[in-house]
């Protein structure tokens, strides 16, 4: 599933081709592409101007000419792709926009994929910038308004487990499954340890260890597993090489040489060093 870095990464890509054009056609092919709380079709966005494409947590929005705005959550699978016109279709296409420039030329196209289609799309309104449905997603550590000392505190509040804590969109936006266990291995935090019980001090390494982690895997451009995950111009992300824990159970940690272990935990699976971690 898409977390923070890839969302980043189709972000970045989308801003460097899309900022500036109009929305010239709105198409789409799958039912559950727009989501049942768009206050309008997608059509509403035809002649507007692409201004900004912008991002908190795995939420994407495109900041158009308009009192709202074009959300978009890639769910389990989506993918956001710039393409020709002129390419050949995805199976799994659900939705596609025509670009034109100021000259009108050049007509590419942005295209929805996604085949688990658990991704969506909508016309939200937006409130200081921020569409309805992002209201209520916490910062993500890359916005300037994050404060950790704020968000160590609330974790430390909290008596569940660390790993859903850092789970927790309305907490901090942006972690999930796997950046999550990266981040829990480098900071040495065993994923099932109540947060009460940890230090103020354990838990501010959890989430600069989620920060240096994430940072990397921006550089990467991502982590790609199954070929779900692409940029927008199609091609995978090379972070899962850089994976210390993730989908590496029964591989010995990097660290210490154990095992690593795979536990079904919170209706996840988390990857863990039973030794380094416990
Ligand atoms: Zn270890």
């Amino acid at each position: 599933m898409p977390e923070l870095p890839e969302v980043e990464t189709v972000r970045s890509g989308l801003e460097k081709y899309v900022v500036g054009k109009r929305i010239s056609t709105a198409q789409t092919f799958h039912p559950r592409t727009v989501k049942p709380g768009s206050i309008a079709p997608l059509a509403a966005a035809v002649g507007s101007k692409i201004q900004a494409v912008k991002r908190r947590g795995k939420f994407l929005w495109l900041e158009l000419d308009r009192d709202f705005t074009l959300v978009a959550h890639l769910g389990m699978s989506g993918q956001l792709l710039v393409q020709p016109a002129s390419a050949p279709i995805q199976t799994h296409m659900r939705a596609r926009f025509s670009l034109t420039s100021r000259l009108g030329r050049g007509r590419d196209e942005i295209r929805f994929i996604d085949q688990r289609t658990f991704g969506w799309l909508s016309i939200e309104e937006q409130n200081n910038g921020i569409p309805t449905c992002v209201q209520h997603i916490a910062f993500d550590p890359f916005e300037s308004e994050f404060d950790i000392k704020q968000v160590v505190a609330k974790i430390k509040s909290k008596k569940c487990a660390i790993k859903p804590a850092i789970l927790n969109q309305e907490v901090l936006s942006g972690v999930g499954n796997i950046y999550a266990d990266e981040a829990l291995w480098r900071a040495k935090i065993h994923p099932e340890i109540i947060c009460e019980d940890l230090s103020e001090d354990e838990i501010k390494k959890v989430i600069t260890s989620a920060i240096s982690v994430m940072k990397s895997a921006i550089k990467a451009g991502g982590t790609s597993f199954d070929q779900q995950y692409k940029n927008v111009n199609g091609e995978s992300g090379y972070f899962s090489r850089s994976l210390k824990v993730y989908g590496r159970e029964g591989e010995k940690c990097s660290r210490c040489g154990s095992a690593i272990h795979r536990i079904a935990f919170a209706n996840r699976s988390s990857h863990f060093c039973p030794r380094c971690q416990g």
